[in-house]
This record gives C-alpha cells, sequence and structure tokens, in this order.
C-alpha cells in the first residue's frame, strides 16, 4: 500500500534529505585520485550521526557501510572499501540515506573525479537532466509512467540505454516503500500519482547496452558491457502543479563550483 503523507510529515522528510544532501556536499570535498571509496564512507557517517541522525543505509538488508560507492562500470549498491582508490578519469555514483524524526532521506549524484573524457561527461549531464524531467511529471493527476517515459526518451534520445532491474521507490519511514518508480514507461501508464505521495526518482543510465551483473560481493552491480553508468536521485513529494523536491543538490554544487555536472 501506498502510505499518503500530511504535510508535517513531508516537512520531516525534508529535514532527513537536506541531512542527506549536506553529507554528499561533505564526500563531495573528498573526492579526488588517491581517495578510497572506505575514506568517503567514514566522513559520510561521522557526518550523518553529527547531525543526530543515523546512516539509512547501514544494515538495511544487510549492507555494510553508509554509502554506496559505485565507481565507472558500478551501476549501484557499491561497498566503500579501503580497496578501491579513486583514480583521474573516473566517475562515482554516490547514494547515501539519512534517518531522523522516523523518515528516511535518500539522495545520489555521480561525480567526476579529476578529468573525466567528455563522451563521459555527456553520460552524466543527460542523466542528471533526465531527473529533472522526471521530476516534472511527478505532479497530481499524472501517472507513474509519466515520470518513466520523461527520463527513458531523453535517456534513449541520446543514445544511452536505462537499467530496468532497478528502479525508483515510495521513501517515508521506510527507506523502501510502494509505489514503485521505474526510469521506463509509457505516457498515461501505471499509478496515479497523488499529493502525499513521496518518491525517489533515481535514473541508472548506462553508456553501453542496459543488462547489469552482480558482483561477487552479493551487492555492486555493473554493467554486463563494462561500459560506464551514471546515477542521480532527488526524493521528492508530489503536490499540484509541481513536485516539491525534498532533497538538493545546492550544497553539493557549490562545492564542486565548475565542476558541477
Ligand atoms: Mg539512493
Ligand atoms: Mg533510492
Amino acid at each position: 500500500m501506498i502510505f499518503l503523507k500530511t504535510d508535517e510529515e513531508i516537512e520531516l522528510l525534508r529535514i532527513s534529505n537536506q541531512i542527506v544532501a549536506k553529507t554528499l556536499a561533505e564526500v563531495a570535498k573528498l573526492i579526488a585520485p588517491g581517495v578510497s571509496t572506505a575514506q568517503l564512507d567514514r566522513v559520510a557517517e561521522e557526518f550523518i550521526r553529527d547531525q543526530g541522525a543515523v546512516p539509512g543505509f547501514l544494515g538495511y538488508g544487510g549492507f555494510p557501510k553508509s554509502i554506496c560507492t559505485s565507481v565507472n562500470d558500478q551501476v549501484v549498491h557499491g561497498i566503500p572499501s579501503e580497496k578501491v582508490i579513486l583514480k583521474d578519469g573516473d566517475i562515482i555514483s554516490v547514494d547515501c540515506g539519512a534517518f531522523i524524526n522516523g523518515f528516511h532521506g535518500d539522495s545520489a549524484y555521480t561525480f567526476p573525479v579529476g578529468e573525466v573524457k567528455p563522451e563521459i561527461m555527456k553520460l552524466l549531464k543527460t542523466t542528471k537532466e533526465s531527473l529533472f524531467l522526471g521530476i516534472e511529471q511527478a505532479v497530481e493527476g499524472k501517472r507513474m509512467g509519466d515520470i518513466g517515459f520523461a527520463i527513458q526518451s531523453h535517456c534513449e534520445t541520446n543514445g544511452y540505454s536505462v537499467v530496468r532491474e532497478m528502479i525508483g521507490h515510495g521513501v517515508g519511514r521506510n527507506l523502501h516503500e510502494s509505489p514503485e518508480v521505474p526510469n521506463y514507461g509509457r505516457k498515461g501508464n501505471g499509478t496515479m500519482l497523488k499529493t502525499g505521495m513521496t518518491i525517489a526518482i533515481e535514473p541508472m543510465i548506462n553508456l553501453g547496452k542496459r543488462q547489469l551483473v552482480f558482483e561477487k560481493d552479493g551487492w555492486t552491480t555493473r554493467t554486463i558491457d563494462r561500459m560506464p553508468s551514471a546515477h542521480f536521485e532527488h526524493s521528492v513529494a508530489v503536490r499540484k502543479g509541481k513536485a516539491d523536491i525534498l532533497s538538493t543538490f545546492e550544497y553539493i554544487e557549490q562545492v564542486l563550483g565548475t565542476k558541477a555536472i
């Protein structure tokens, strides 16, 4: 069942998501060649706890860390590790959750590391654009397929492929709840969107083929053809006329400056 949130609950979700946004900005300050993904995780966990929140991902389904760090051909759910050292030209999706006041925040951003090839920067930019095109559709009276269609058509027009196995989701007292929010779909199809629905929209877009494989750790997914993948995510509340974005990239992009996607 879909839990519709009151305005008060949506404000609590905004608090959780603003903590996530600021955590991602702290992580952004550190991203550079030579840094391990375990270092990013430590900074994220400490910052989240300093805000009085709890890392939403830590222990979720047995996930061992506070953020997901997915590098290059890894799509999502990469596990931070001392062994994964960022190199010039990499891209890294950082997905973060924070839980406070009974509600989860959930947002993700894909960062360039040093100098990244223009064709990969274009993948990042197109994926981020598709997120905002999807968000434009998250208004009362539209249907879930309108969100997926907006994301899919923008990415496929640009020659990219849309991951099907992993999708967005409702977010609230649970990190993942109904409804499902696919990044593909048909206009006018699927669940009717209503004020009070709070959903995480998170396109995962591949430069090459859309198919994924699981790595041996049981969590990390990567592209079958080992081509890069990008991932951007916002948590939003469905409203009349205009979606209300509860997370923000503002703090991240202040840190990135001209390197913002
Ligand atoms: Mg997420
Ligand atoms: Mg999510």
